[in-house]
């Protein structure tokens, strides 16, 4: 292939420009069949048989597959953020970090929560989140304007943890959805038992920041038809946290890979977290898509999440079927981030 002699450095690793346009030829687009894909100015430009191009990659007998989507993340207490395209990842969600961090250039695209809307003393701002991780209110009209002035200052989605300490009262967790979906912009909250699940689904909560940790049962109704991020091996992987997700899952609630990165350390696709969605009860396809098309469709990625035309080119072309086993994304042989390759 016809490389120009650019390239950006990313840690350790680069990308190198392409000029021109790039056909992937021979693979299995997973989903679509065995057809190729053109790469061009960053961007899928087709996809189908016979594509020709200025450059010509033959990938015959791999997989390929978008990148993937990390929809918990806090890569302001682990800055990482440069490292994650060259980790297989297309895009991710910040679910909380000061406020400076919504003002940060990333070339990773990002849908930021910044501070979480926290009750006073609440978590996480007597712990890890100590240094500008919650905004603390106490009252309608400080949950109104810190949510106001989040999404001024670029949030992209509004996290509120719901605890067995301090904890939000019922009508300021009230206000703060409220005033996120005035905005339409989602609620993410940290509720990680059944009656903290039960709270923030009574209260229009849009999305469980955990797979939470004791038995749901009841609760698991009330969230089939909105979001959990899976996050298991950030939270102890237990069985009861895996039988809520597929419970969740069952119930017709859209699940979501996301790790917890920065309280995990892994910066690119976590295999451990592959895994336990497959242990529990998801299937292949399932985590695929919750790695890659689910969040891109509730968080608004539009430009990412599939391998179609028009897309930006951040994909992976793996060796083995990930529809046989998942786990294959953490193992790419190529890793393709806005239309540039990336070699280690
Ligand atoms: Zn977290």
């Amino acid at each position: 292939m016809r490389l120009a002699g650019l390239s950006l450095v990313l840690l350790g690793c680069t990308t190198d420009s392409v000029a021109g346009s790039t056909v992937l030829t021979g693979a299995t687009v997973v989903g679509v069949g065995i057809t190729d894909v053109r790469i061009e100015d960053g961007r899928i430009t087709a996809v189908g048989a016979g594509l020709t191009a200025d450059a010509v990659v033959d990938v015959s007998g791999q997989f390929i597959v978008p990148s993937v989507i990390d929809a918990h993340v806090h890569l302001a207490y682990w800055d990482v953020a440069d490292d994650l395209p060259a980790g297989g990842l297309a895009a991710v969600v910040d679910l909380a970090s000061p406020m400076a961090f919504l003002d940060v250039d990333t070339t990773l695209p990002m849908v930021r929560s910044g501070p979480m809307v926290t009750a006073e003393g609440g978590y996480p701002t007597r712990s890890w989140g100590a240094n500008g991780y919650g905004l603390e209110v106490s009252s309608i009209a400080q949950a109104q304007q810190a949510v106001d002035t989040l999404i001024a200052n670029g949030a992209g989605v509004i996290k509120a943890p719901i605890t067995s300490g301090l904890s939000h009262q019922t009508e300021v967790l009230l206000a703060i959805v409220e005033r996120a979906h005035t905005a339409n912009i989602l609620v993410v909250s940290h509720a990680v038992d059944q009656s903290e699940a039960a709270i923030a689904a009574a209260a229009g909560v849009d999305v469980l920041a955990h797979t939470p940790i004791t038995t749901l049962g009841d609760a698991i109704s009330d969230w089939s038809d909105r979001a959990v991020i899976s996050s298991l091996a950030a939270f102890g992987n237990s069985p009861t946290t895996r039988d809520n997700l597929l419970a969740l899952h069952q119930a017709g609630a859209t699940v979501l890979y996301g790790t917890d990165m920065g309280n995990q350390r892994v910066a690119g696709v976590n295999v451990r977290e592959l895994q336990a969605m497959r242990d529990a009860g998801l299937t292949n396809a399932e985590v695929l898509t919750a790695a890659t098309s689910a969040p891109a469709m509730l968080f608004g990625f539009n430009d990412h999440g599939t391998i179609e035309a028009g897309k930006v080119a951040s994909l992976l072309v793996l060796d083995d079927d990930p529809l046989l086993d998942v786990t294959a994304l953490a193992r790419p042989s190529q890793i393709w981030f806005n239309g540039q390759l990336v070699t280690h």
